[in-house]
């Protein structure tokens, strides 16, 4: 516990943090109320033991959060715009209840703050809130709650609102006065320019993955953006201006996933003639298949943004056409050549694998509906996990408000039934179930395919597989010896997600006929490759084979 007079240079502190902020010229300030961190500290009587002045019922547990405010109110001004950001709920089994979040809500608004902005829960909470499968606008309803506590005071909400349509609709209903972006804006910085232009389908979306950004500043990583890589670089990396080659140079791209499709909106944009080849009917690559997922619907309004952004720039795409060794040569006519074909998936070598039941996790994603209800999934991870949450949960779960709510219990609602009833089972040989996913998300949707009767086995071998199911052996755990009497997994379908080959066909070719060319993402690093690296080595690609074309 803090001395009292830690506690009262603490209150300073904070103060001097504000003066300073508008000695740089920063139109306000906001006090970090919220979240778990000092003052919700204070507030909370889960963290709050004292039994001074500082601590013991809700009014003194409360004052510490008062004192910083009127304390800053004293070093900025009266002129200068304070901003309290608060948790609208705390989601902490024994912290502050409803009463009490609005109680503070309702003293911070009789004393000197100008606005509050209502987050949600604290890092330690158990329930999701900011992760892609909490559904947009999930904690609007606190912020409106807190609205309705303090009259006029603006009220801003924050949390799973990414685009400004949404910010919108939940301003026109009244719910609050003020919707606060963060992510958004590391996707694009010009969110707000290019919708007031009437040119919002250019926005490049934030899709809640957390890779670039939150799963980072947690170790104190550099924050940056997966489908942004410039952000966090402006200064390294300034703004992309057509370059001193601009019109006379062509460009080809080959592949149309993250890697390609970042690319070539980059070599476009950099002032270059681009065609971008891609072999399916369609752009998106593996974010066609995460579009199915619940929660990431945003990974389609990526691709929207790409197409719409593409189509802005002049790059020529043409789908449906799969280039092969054999067309190298014919790349010759272009002053630099991009490959990003990505993956195969991995094929497993078991007997029985080529039976008429066992799909690659493509095939899967592609045919959801003849999977039949028992499937056992190969490979527990990114990919299987995700097909595991899609398989197991109600078609519109990524969107239904009150289904999460009541899921984790934040309402007296009935939790929605899994989907079609689907038993699922999840296998793999060693590791976590969904290991490489990033740390923020992980843990969330490993609970959420759990909460849906998903069932896991880890640290198991792979017998053979057989018409009605796969055997299995188990250890005793993971790294033990697998000494366990085989099992049957019984199942309908056997689907395949146990990682990736790279797919290229062209790099030897371009290679051995002197084209210069780089090549990226999944095509470059296979199984190691991921969505961040992808739109990194597509940015990097861009002007990589700019500074070829300008030198040669
Ligand atoms: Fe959004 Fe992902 Fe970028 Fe973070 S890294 S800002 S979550 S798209």
């Amino acid at each position: 516990a803090l001395t009292d007079a830690e506690v009262r240079r603490t209150i300073a502190d904070h103060a001097e943090g504000a003066s300073r902020a508008r000695e740089l010229d920063y139109d306000a300030v906001e006090v970090m109320a919220s979240e778990g961190y000092l003052i919700n500290q204070f507030c909370s009587p889960l963290t709050n033991r004292r039994d001074d002045e500082w601590g013991g019922d809700s009014e003194r547990r409360m004052r510490f959060g008062l004192a910083v405010l009127e304390a800053v109110r004293d070093a900025v001004g009266g002129d200068f715009p304070i901003i309290m950001r608060i948790s609208g709920a705390d989601l902490m089994e024994g912290s502050s209840n409803q009463e009490e979040v609005l109680d503070l809500a309702r003293a911070l608004a009789a004393g000197s703050a100008d606005a509050l902005n209502v987050g949600i829960g604290w890092h330690e909470s158990r329930i999701p809130t900011v992760q892609a499968l909490v559904p947009p606008g999930t904690w609007v309803s606190y912020a409106a709650a807190v609205k309705e506590a303090v009259g006029d005071l603006p009220v801003m909400v924050s949390n799973r609102i990414h685009q400004v349509d949404h910010a919108d609709r939940v301003l026109a209903s009244g719910a609050c006065d003020f919707v606060s972006m963060a992510r958004p804006f590391l996707a694009d910085p010009a969110i707000v320019a290019k919708v007031r232009r009437g040119q919002g389908s250019l926005v490049n979306p934030c899709i809640a993955c957390n890779q670039a950004c939150i799963d980072r500043s947690l170790v104190g990583e550099r924050v940056s953006c997966m489908v942004n890589p410039r952000a966090g670089f402006e200064l390294e990396w300034p703004a992309t201006r057509p370059s001193a080659t601009a019109g006379d140079v062509r460009m080809a791209v080959v592949g149309g996933g993250p890697a390609g499709l970042e690319a070539a909106r980059e070599l476009a944009a950099l002032g270059h003639d681009v065609v971008l080849f891609e072999a399916a009917d369609e752009l998106g690559g593996q974010f066609r298949m995460a579009r199915q997922v619940p929660g990431k619907r945003a990974f389609g309004e990526s691709l929207f943004s790409f197409a719409a952004r593409l189509a802005e720039l002049g790059v020529e795409v043409r789908c449906g056409e799969r280039l092969a060794e054999s067309d190298a040569a014919g790349l010759a006519e272009y002053d630099g050549v991009v490959v990003a074909t990505g993956v195969v998936p991995r094929r497993l070598e078991l007997p029985g694998a080529d039976l008429p039941h066992v799909r690659s996790y493509a095939q899967a994603f592609g045919s959801l509906d003849g999977l039949g209800n028992r499937v056992a999934i190969v490979g527990a991870g990114g990919i299987g996990v995700d097909l595991a949450h899609l398989l197991s949960q109600p078609p519109d779960a990524g969107e239904d408000v009150e289904g999460f709510l009541a899921t984790y219990g934040l309402t007296d609602a009935l939790p929605p039934a899994p989907r079609n009833g689907r038993e699922i089972t999840l296998l793999r040989r060693s590791g976590r179930i969904g290991e490489s996913i990033g740390r923020t998300t992980r843990w969330a949707i490993v609970d959420a395919i759990k909460r849906a009767g998903v069932r896991s086995r880890t640290g198991v071998s792979y017998e053979r597989i057989v018409p009605e199911g796969i055997w299995i052996r188990e250890g005793e755990g993971e790294g033990q010896s697998l000494g366990g009497e085989p099992t049957l997994i019984e199942a309908d379908t056997i689907v395949v997600a146990a990682g990736q080959e790279p797919n290229d066909p062209l790099s030897g070719a371009l290679q051995r006929a002197g084209v210069p060319h780089r090549t990226i993402g999944g095509a470059r690093l296979g199984a190691a490759a991921d969505a961040v690296r992808a739109f990194d080595d597509g940015w990097r690609a861009a002007h990589e084979l700019t500074a070829l074309a300008a030198a040669a």
